[in-house]
Parts: structure tokens; sequence; C-alpha cells
């Protein structure tokens, strides 16, 4: 259904950028709101400013989504305050990449697929029974470098894909127990997009990327982009 009042969405990377404004579009919608994040002064911040939009209740959890325990911690914690969990939004992400054969320590482009797509593996694997339970909905925030590589993005673009691939397997294995919503954005200011690889592009802002999200997520969409979002993906020099 369209209404997300009195329903209960986990947001992971919930503390800036895309998350951000995604508590706050969930929190306008009357939704109940478990925030995740590694960054907790910002987290706590979102956190206030969601309730004062109209979330009844919301909670700030400090979790590392690439660590399987935290994950478990995080989902637990959700069902011990509110009982139930009916949108799990993946949104936690990060880039570090940089020209694959200027990499020097392999170590450093790790946690980018330990990140994106194991964190997101594990916060879905415990969320599961739950969301299974109520009916519930999944949102994944890929990226169209999912679908279409950009340079200097390597294991970036390698995770987004792999996030593509999962979720539309899980959605065969499950039908329509639960709606799986993959989005995939194209350059969106945020801190994510601060550095100098996207500046000859226009950035979009993540309000407007976040209104979009979950108005898609309630109609039940399988995937959502938008003809901008693809448009960013000119060649960009390495
Ligand atoms: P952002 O850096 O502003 O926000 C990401 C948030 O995730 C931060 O608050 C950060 O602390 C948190 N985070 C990072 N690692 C974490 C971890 N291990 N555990 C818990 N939280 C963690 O970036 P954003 O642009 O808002 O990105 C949100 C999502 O959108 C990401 O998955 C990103 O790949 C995706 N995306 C962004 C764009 C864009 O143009 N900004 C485009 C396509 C996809």
């Amino acid at each position: 259904s369209d209404d997300v009042s009195g329903k209960v969405v986990l947001i992971t990377g919930a503390a800036s950028g895309i998350g951000e404004q995604l508590a706050y579009e969930y929190g306008r919608r009357g939704a109940l709101l478990v925030l995740v994040d590694i960054n907790e002064e910002n987290l706590a911040t979102v956190c206030s400013k969601a309730c004062s939009l109209g979330s009844q209740d919301a909670i700030s959890i400090v979790a590392d989504i690439s660590k399987l325990e935290d994950c478990k911690r995080f989902i637990n914690e959700a069902i011990n305050h509110f009982g139930r969990l009916d949108h799990l939004v993946n949104n936690a992400g990060i880039a570090r990449d940089g020209v694959f054969k200027n990499v020097e320590q392999i170590s450093d482009i790790v946690p980018v697929m330990d990140v994106n797509f194991w964190g997101t593996v594990y916060s879905t694997h415990f969320a599961l029974p739950h969301l299974l339970k109520a009916k519930g909905k999944i949102v994944v925030i890929a990226s169209t470098c999912g679908w279409y590589p950009l340079p200097r993005l390597i294991i970036y673009n390698a995770s987004k894909a792999a996030l593509i691939s999962f979720f539309d397997t899980l959605r065969a294995e499950l039908g329509w127990d639960i709606g799986i919503t993959i989005v995939t954005p194209g350059v969106i200011k945020t801190k994510l997009t601060q550095g100098d690889l996207l500046q000859p592009v226009p950035a979009e802002s993540a309000e407007g990327c976040a209104k979009a999200i979950v108005k898609s997520a309630c109609r039940g969409d399988m995937y959502l982009t938008e003809p901008s979002w693809i448009r960013v993906l000119v060649p960009l020099k390495v």
C-alpha cells in the first residue's frame, strides 16, 4: 500500500546524503524509524529532525554494516523496540577506488565490496524473517554504475552490479511475498560525489532523489531509474 504511516522502516547509512533525506521523507509520512550508521554524531541529529518532521518514534543505532555481528545486533534492537519490521532500506555505501592498475594495496579497496555488497547481504539476511512475517518491502540503493561502469570506480561498479543481481535473484526466489525495489541513481549531490571525478556532471538533489525512492517503493516498483540518472553516463575521462 501507499501508506507507510505507522510502518517500521530501517534505513542504513541514514546519517548523511540520500539516507538522511530518506529518513526525513519516511518521517514526514509518519513511519517509525530505525536509523543505522557508523557516524554517531550526525545520526543523532538526523534522528531528532526526522521526529520533528512527523515520525512518532525513531531510534538510532551506531553500527558498521560490514560487520556481521553489528547487523545481527541492529536487527535485534529494532525488533526489541518495535516488535516488527516492515521496510528495510539498504542505503549505506562507500566509493574509494581509483584506477585499478595504480592500486598498490589491494586491502585499500576491499572495504568497498565489504560495505556495499556484503554489508547489504548481512542486513538483508537478518531482516528477512521479519520482513516475510510483515509482508514487507526491501529497497536497495544500487547505482547506474551497476549497469554502466564508470572508470576509477572499479570495485564500486562491481559491488553495485552484484547488488542488482543479488536482489533480482532474491525476488525470483521469493515471488511476491515481499516487494523489492532496486534503485539506480545517477549523480546525486552528497558527500560521496564531492570529489573531482564527477565534477563535469550536473548533480541532482538528495531530497528529490529520496522523494522519488519512497514513492517508487510504496508503489511496489521493481526498478527505479530516471532518464536524467542514465544521461550522466557520458564516458568520463580516466
Ligand atoms: P554519503 O556518503 O553522503 O552517505 C553514506 C552514509 O553511509 C554515510 O552517513 C556513512 O557514514 C554511511 N556508511 C558508510 N559506511 C558505512 C558502514 N560500514 N556502516 C554503516 N553506515 C555506513 O553518500 P550517499 O551519496 O548518500 O550514498 C548513499 C547510497 O547511494 C550509497 O549506497 C551510494 O553508493 C548510493 N548512490 C549514490 C549516488 C550519488 O550520486 N551520490 C549515486 C548512485 C548511488
